[in-house]
């Protein structure tokens, strides 16, 4: 016997089920269909996105209704246009092999005229989002004297989006006697209020611990400096060559910002936001679920209600104002029982979020590095290798190119094959990526500690951007002076006032000893172990005291203002594109 069947679904709702391929009920599922089949009841079940709770209150409805009339009996209400087509596309399927069985979906942006000839021809099941409901209502175009059911899908969702008054109404032009079930990922008091006020000693029923985050998502934050979010954004991309994420941003600015800044840098990214139409954000989100788009960069409020399966990484460009629309983005990834990863990007005012975040989902947050060029590098190039490893070899067509391009080789060895071949992508982004500064925040010791690299001494130097000097001219500078070689110097950070290098450890204290007595354009030269952290960074603090133009680094920025908005007007730095810019179509960014 099949287990939905032993759930008490219908014979019919089953043999859907079962080519759908669902074969174990989800948790949810299995607590949630015996009690709705058992004996009629009103719900509160408290769920995550993703935990397969549309079938859970989908398939007790197809198992119960009266599917010889055609009045309405269930009315189900979701928070935006992309789920109420979902929950519809789902519950057509779980109805398949029921003869007369209508679901018809009720939403904005599309035509009502179209909807309310749809609902005309009868639908025993309305699924609708509460705005064009209250429309239809107020049109007199619907007839809800007959709903039996009501379910509130993702009811906080709909509350943070402004819709209590319309959940109101629209209750109100249902039946008395009716059974409401509510599905919500979190409590919050809006949510108990609509349950005490239209529900009668509801069942409860929770999956996981209240307010949890999703059990299988990783959390992980790296503390940066604020002007390099963006660059750490695409370091971050880079070491997942292989992702097809989620990005956050805060505002509609910003969403729009780093969605061209990708574009420009070469991904395949896009935004979605509530200033596009609604044709716009559909071409977006049927690229983005069709693979097209390997990033979507959306808002909280554009981004409620995708459910698009397989998404491996949210990334919190910046975390939400409302500390809850962290569980409703990191619930994107980690879809029915597969895992996925919660990246945070944050500088030092965001810090103290962070304990409040491992509190409200109850999980560790890691924090970690920002993966240095030499690791992306490695990423990228066995990433590289693996997909050599894994191409399908189109014989045919490449069969007659066969004889030209063995006699072209026949001077070099498998060895120097395989090594050319991969250095013709692996020179690029090694290039690129060479001198790549590191982008972890210098104060976030209290965290975890910067990063120590075997056979480097890392050194503060007193000179910095305000000299007029880069990367590449103050390891000229350092290198001549010290008289030593460029690889005696494997890495350069030039900040506001200072700079961190790192050099090999046997050439540590020439160099210090160098620039003893130095001076540079008439300004004194320290130069000092990094390990003596209290001379390096107050200087710079010491320094912004007096030049109170310059952009803040996080220093003087005290933590916790959590509200504080970003205002997403921040320019970002060019200075680290991504090796497929100009155009040029990168290696690991094809379209899968
Ligand atoms: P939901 O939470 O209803 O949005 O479901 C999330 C995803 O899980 C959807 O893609 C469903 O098709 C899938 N799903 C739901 N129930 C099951 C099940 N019992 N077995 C396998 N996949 C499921």
């Amino acid at each position: 016997m099949n287990k939905f069947e032993t759930l008490g679904v219908s014979a019919p709702a089953v043999k859907a089920v079962i080519e759908l391929g669902f074969e174990t009920p989800t948790p949810i599922q299995e607590k949630v269909i015996p009690t709705l089949l058992a004996e009629p009841c009103d719900l509160v079940a408290l769920a995550q996105t993703g935990t397969g709770k549309t079938a859970a209150f989908g398939l007790p409805l197809v198992s119960m209704l009266d599917f010889h009339s055609s009045a309405t009996q269930a009315l189900i209400l979701a928070p935006t246009r992309e789920l109420c087509m979902q929950i519809t596309s789902d519950l057509k399927i779980f109805s398949k092999y029921i003869p007369h069985a209508n679901v018809v979906a009720i939403y904005g942006g599309a035509s009502i005229i179209n909807q309310i000839h749809e609902l005309k021809k009868g639908a025993q099941i309305i699924v609708a989002t509460p705005g064009r409901m209250v429309d239809m209502i107020d049109r007199n175009k619907v007839n809800l004297g007959s709903v039996e059911y009501v379910v509130l899908d993702e009811a906080d969702e709909m509350l943070n989006m402004g819709f209590k008054e319309d959940l109101d109404a629209i209750l109100a032009s249902t039946p008395e006697e009716k059974y409401t079930w509510l599905f919500s990922a979190t409590m919050p008091d809006e949510v108990l209020r609509i349950s005490r006020k239209y529900m009668d000693h509801p069942t409860e029923i929770t999956v996981g611990a209240k307010n949890q985050g999703n059990a299988n998502i990783d959390h992980i934050y790296y503390l940066v400096n604020e002007r390099e979010r963006y660059a750490a954004l695409k370091r971050v991309v880079d070491f997942h060559p292989d992702i097809f994420g989620l990005i956050f941003c805060r505002t509609k600015i910003e969403t729009q910002k780093v969605a061209d800044a990708l574009i420009k840098d070469g991904y395949n990214a896009d935004a979605l936001h509530g200033d596009l139409s609604q044709a716009q954000r559909d071409f977006v989100m049927k690229r983005f679920r069709s693979r097209v788009l390997q990033m979507l960069v959306a808002t909280d409020v554009a981004a409620r209600g995708i459910d698009v399966s397989d998404i491996t990484h949210v990334i919190n460009y910046n975390l939400p104002d409302e500390i809850e629309s962290y569980t409703h983005r990191s619930g994107r990834t980690a879809r029915a029982g597969k895992t996925g990863i919660s990246i945070s990007i944050i500088s030092n005012r965001d810090s103290g979020k962070i304990k409040t975040l491992e509190r409200l989902t109850n999980k560790k947050f890691k924090r970690e590095t920002i993966p240095g060029g030499k690791e992306v590098c490695e990423k990228q190039l066995f990433y590289l290798v693996q997909r050599i490893h894994d191409t399908q070899v189109d014989e045919q067509s490449i069969a007659g190119y066969m004889p030209k391009i063995y006699e072209e080789l026949k001077d070099l060895t498998k060895e120097e094959i395989i090594k050319r071949f991969v250095s013709t992508e692996f020179n690029r982004f090694s290039q690129y990526y060479k001198n790549a500064p590191d982008l972890t925040h210098e104060n976030g010791d209290a965290h975890g500690g910067t990063r120590e690299r075997p056979g480097v001494v890392r050194l503060f130097v007193s000179l910095g951007e305000m000299d007029e000097l880069n990367r590449h001219s103050l390891k000229d500078f350092i290198c001549q002076t010290a008289d030593i070689g460029q690889d005696g110097i494997t890495w350069v950070d030039v900040k506001k006032s200072f700079s961190f290098i790192e050099v090999k450890t046997e050439l540590a204290e020439k160099a210090i000893a160098a620039f003893k007595g130095q001076s540079y354009r008439g300004r004194p030269i320290r130069i000092e172990s990094r390990g003596n952290k209290e001379e390096g960074i107050p200087r710079e603090r010491h320094r912004n005291k007096y030049r109170g133009h310059e952009k803040s680094n996080g220093f003087r920025e005290s933590a916790g203002h959590f509200r504080q908005r970003e205002g997403g007007s921040r320019g970002f730095r060019r200075e680290e594109g991504s090796f497929g810019r100009k155009g040029k179509k990168p290696f690991y960014r094809g379209n899968r």
